[in-house]
């Protein structure tokens, strides 16, 4: 039976490609957006031009409101509160019900709270959302004491953000240095090194308990190593999954909303994509979760193919980027696990990370300003082809090259 009508869940990265796509692939049947938040808009400027009011909220939208009028996706401002996987069917927190032959679920996820006493405290703020960087952003200025609680990437870029802002901020993370398993250890030394270069004070260390007091000032206890005092206080620890419609209709959920190669979750009539979904392939295997904007896109084009029963894309290996003091960061594939590390230097400065698998392929590269490199890099792992360490090593060599 053709295909007639669709709801998809959560209008994020991933939920708006979906509809998108359906549409670019030529579906004209009922398409409809379900999403609290309203028009679809993009996350990474929250913690970056959008933070430091360099683009507005109409700036960030990932469509202009014509858009979904001249392509009749309805876009409609509310939370799907229930899931009947059978009809299926949704209902929504205004008490609409609505029916379709298909629902993808694009929920997205929380940020993940800290699990020590206070960390559930209102004031300890959290970056998700267009509300939270407009509250984030309210509340910092000049001199005001920041504490980021997690390294990662958004902490980081929020770090550098806020020192533009005119804030003093602190940084403080368990591990010295974060991130090594998206950059390689000699990337993840030389970006948390910028932060005390720019004026970051670096603490690691584990956060025992926030407490806050009447005059609004806040307390971080940390394991070992004394406490920090700050205004704000804000915790990027990563997400957790929104799987709760999916568990709550019977789905499978592990950490993620379970789907295959073809984002169809555990039940025919559901699929899930973004950050939201993950991919469990057919000997059982569950893969890791992504949480990356062009992984939600990726996954929204392949939604759409696969309703309508078309070629799925394929989309090769993963990829990411951050910004923080003035460095543009990226990554592909996967830079996590056995084989040889490879570092490219400029100038006695690392640039470039590689890692080559047991197998004589590029597994995974991270840059520094080095997007050019990393595209390059990209084509040679998805075209599986060998690679020797001297070559990567050598500055004087263009990947370019190598990828032909
Ligand atoms: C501050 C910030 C900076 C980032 N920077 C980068 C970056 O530099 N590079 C990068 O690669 N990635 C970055 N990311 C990650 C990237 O933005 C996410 O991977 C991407 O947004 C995921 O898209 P998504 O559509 O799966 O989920 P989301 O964007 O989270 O969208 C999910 C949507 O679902 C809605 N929703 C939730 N529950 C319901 C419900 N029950 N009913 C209806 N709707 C619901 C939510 O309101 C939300 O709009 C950043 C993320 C953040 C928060």
């Amino acid at each position: 039976m053709a295909l007639e009508s669709v709801i998809i869940a959560g209008g994020g990265m991933a939920g708006f490609t979906a509809a998108r796509q359906l549409r670019e692939k030529g579906f004209t049947g009922k398409l409809v957006i379900v999403d609290p938040e309203g028009l679809p808009y993009d996350r990474p400027p929250l913690s970056k031009d959008y933070l430091l009011a360099k683009r507005d909220a109409t700036q960030i939208l990932l469509s202009a409101a014509e858009w979904f009028t001249e392509n009749n996706v309805e876009v409609i401002t509310a939370k799907v509160v229930e899931l009947d996987v059978d009809a299926p069917s949704v209902v929504l927190s205004d008490g609409q019900k609505l029916n379709a032959d298909k629902v993808v679920l694009a929920t997205g996820g929380t940020a993940r709270r800290l699990p020590i006493p206070g960390g559930q405290l209102p004031t300890v703020l959290e970056l998700r959302t267009m509300e939270d960087a407009d509250h984030l952003r309210s509340v910092l200025g000049e001199g005001v004491r920041l504490a980021i609680v997690g390294a990662g990437l958004i902490g980081a870029e929020v770090a550098s953000s806020a020192l533009q802002l005119g804030a003093d901020v602190t940084l403080i993370d368990p591990v010295d240095p974060p991130l090594v398993p998206a950059v390689g250890e000699v990337l993840a030394t030389r970006l948390h090194r910028m932060h005390g270069e720019n004026g970051v004070e670096v603490v690691t260390g584990v956060p025992t308990e926030i407490t806050v007091n009447e005059a609004g000032v806040h307390t971080i206890e940390l394991q070992d190593s004394g406490k920090v005092e700050a205004d704000v206080v804000l915790v990027g620890i990563g997400i957790v999954a929104d799987t709760a419609l999916a568990s709550a209709s019977g789905l499978d959920t592990d950490n993620g909303i379970l789907v295959d190669e073809s984002q169809r979750t555990s039940h025919p009539n559901v699929y899930a994509i973004g950050d939201t979904a993950r991919t469990r392939l057919p000997d059982g295997t569950l893969l890791r979760r992504a949480e990356h904007w062009e992984h939600a896109m990726n996954t929204g084009a392949t939604v759409a193919a696969a309703l309508l029963g078309q070629d799925l894309p394929s989309h090769g290996a993963s990829w990411f980027w951050s910004d923080r003091h003035g460095v543009h960061v990226e990554g592909v594939g996967s830079m996590l696990g056995d084989g040889t590390l490879v570092t490219r230097e400029l100038d006695g400065i690392p640039v470039a990370a590689f890692r080559i698998d047991d197998q004589g392929l590029l597994a995974g590269c991270a840059a520094i300003d080095g997007g050019l490199m990393v595209r390059a890099a990209r084509r040679i792992i998805d075209k599986q082809k060998p690679v020797n360490a001297e070559q990567l090593a050598d500055p004087s060599i263009d990947l370019k090259k190598l990828a032909r």
